[in-house]
């Protein structure tokens, strides 16, 4: 039976937990997540725990990376159950700040990352994004001490600007990306498939299958062109309004249109209902 974990709120009780798994100069890894936990946010802890001694998850919806339309306000907070997986993986450290913890009255200080930042695919659609990420990312890092921060790949691009963030602030923590989990009908795991009808979950997966087939076509000799517009139609097909779909250099997210110009990733994003999605794949 694993212990329960230390929760911390305030940034002295974080500092005071900091220092006793600090012991013995212990490796820490810190997991990002905005809580509604799943079992891709399962795995990166379990990534975690085989990279450090110590594993710390942060939980906290971070406002500055909605714009006023998102939805901060009915993003799902289910903080029972989630303490309760975090407990059964033997996390040591939950970290949950409430946001005048986090952003204190009079907070005027934020980061602008580009680069990967302003690659033209979220940032194109959610231009408040990756300011409010880098921003929390930064001060977690700080707040935290972290020796590894692990990313899921889901969120590709997001990966990239927190990666390059790191390097470019020394801010003296080694960023691990992780693995896609997926359902069983390949639909990637989100905190926000659960605002998802019926007909639109039934709907979902088309957006893996149609990344799948696509890389096959252009595995197989097709065009990038050609393979990732038939593959755009079978999305919006099944009832999605597509945001992008493309094919990027797996480190730089430089547009993409040969497999010889380097290693390709393919990333989507798509509206169904008032849900948005976003996956990727590797070509
Ligand atoms: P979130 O709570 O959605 O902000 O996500 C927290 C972390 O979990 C981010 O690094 C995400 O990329 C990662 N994550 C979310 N969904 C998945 C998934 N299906 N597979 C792997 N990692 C994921």
């Amino acid at each position: 039976m694993s212990h329960a974990p230390v929760i911390a709120r305030t940034i002295p009780a974080l500092h005071r937990a900091y220092n006793d798994l600090k012991k013995r100069n212990a490796t820490i890894a810190l997991v990002p997540t905005m809580g509604a936990l799943h079992d891709g946010h399962v795995s990166l802890v379990r990534l975690a725990q085989k990279r450090a001694k110590r594993v710390v998850v942060s939980v906290f919806v971070n406002p500055e990376q909605f714009a006023p339309h998102e939805d901060f306000a009915s993003y799902p907070r289910t903080w029972k159950a989630d303490l309760a997986k975090l407990r059964d993986e033997g996390v040591d450290l939950v970290w949950n700040p409430d946001v005048t913890t986090m952003y204190p009255d009079g907070f005027a200080t934020r980061i602008t990352p580009e680069g990967p930042a302003t690659a033209g695919l979220e940032d194109r659609f959610r231009p408040h994004f990756f300011g409010g990420v880098a921003t929390v990312v930064a001060k977690l890092f700080t707040q935290v001490r972290p020796d590894y921060a692990i990313f899921g790949e889901k969120d590709y691009q997001q990966l990239k600007v927190i990666a390059r963030m790191a390097r470019d602030l020394d801010l003296g923590v080694k960023i691990v990306g992780a693995p896609v989990v997926r359902e069983r009908d390949g639909l990637a795991m989100s905190s926000r498939n659960i605002y998802l009808s019926g007909d639109e979950r039934r709907a979902a997966p088309v957006l893996f299958r149609a990344m799948k087939d696509a890389a096959k076509r252009i595995r197989g000799g097709e065009s990038f062109d050609a393979a990732l517009h038939a593959s755009a139609r079978s999305i919006t097909q099944a009832g999605f309004n597509l945001d992008y779909l493309e094919a990027r250099h797996t480190e730089t997210l430089a547009p993409i249109s040969n497999l010889s110009a380097g290693p390709a990733r393919m990333l989507v994003a798509a509206r169904i209902g008032t849900t948005r999605l976003i996956d990727n794949i590797k070509i």
